[in-house]
């Protein structure tokens, strides 16, 4: 039986997967990038036990707009799937003419104004990269620089708070592991 949701997910992860095939974390295992996109998605499916075809998608193409060098736009998002996932994932995307220290505020100032489906999207998002500093941290990130990550990232999450308890408790779990 031919379920579109499914193809939509498959196409998603294969899009995914070409556009940041050159991309790794910066970790100091210099993961794939396509690893931290499965992971939003694997946390955005759990949290919304796998009813949300749409959630999914925009997870796995969330950081798609942000890297300008791959030549991806809002356009190509709304054309192959649909402009209620593109919509979600501008929402999550930075405006990339700011310098990184407004760009930052920005999404504090952002975050109680995202829909649903973008609150739970980012609290995924900042869950993974929690995870990420806390199992391979990038090598040169001192004390400090994860400290003030996690306590910004805790900001962001704030702002999308009251939608999914699941996915704020992975969260917060993460966060309590931090010991600097
Ligand atoms: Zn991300």
């Amino acid at each position: 039986m031919k379920d579109e949701k499914v193809l939509q997910i498959v196409y998603a992860l294969d899009f995914a997967a070409c556009a940041h095939s050159t991309q790794r974390r910066k970790g100091g295992k210099r993961e794939p990038y396509i690893n931290h996109l499965t992971e939003v998605a694997r946390l955005s499916a759990e949290a919304t036990g796998g009813s949300d075809a749409t959630l999914i998608i925009a997870a796995l193409l969330h950081d798609v707009l942000e890297d300008q060098s791959m030549h991806v736009t809002y356009e190509i998002l709304a054309e192959k799937f649909g402009t209620e996932v593109a919509d979600i994932v501008q929402e999550v995307t930075d405006d990339r003419s700011l310098p990184k220290a407004e760009r930052k505020r920005m999404q504090v100032v952002h975050a109680p104004h995202l829909s649903r489906r973008a609150k739970i999207l980012k609290i995924a998002d900042k869950s993974a990269n929690l995870e990420s500093i806390l199992k391979t941290p990038p090598l040169d990130w001192s004390l400090t620089r994860k400290r003030d990550y996690f306590n910004w990232a805790a900001e962001v999450v704030a702002g999308c708070r009251g939608e999914n308890p699941w996915i704020e408790g992975v969260f917060d779990e993460r966060f309590k592991r931090a010991s600097f």
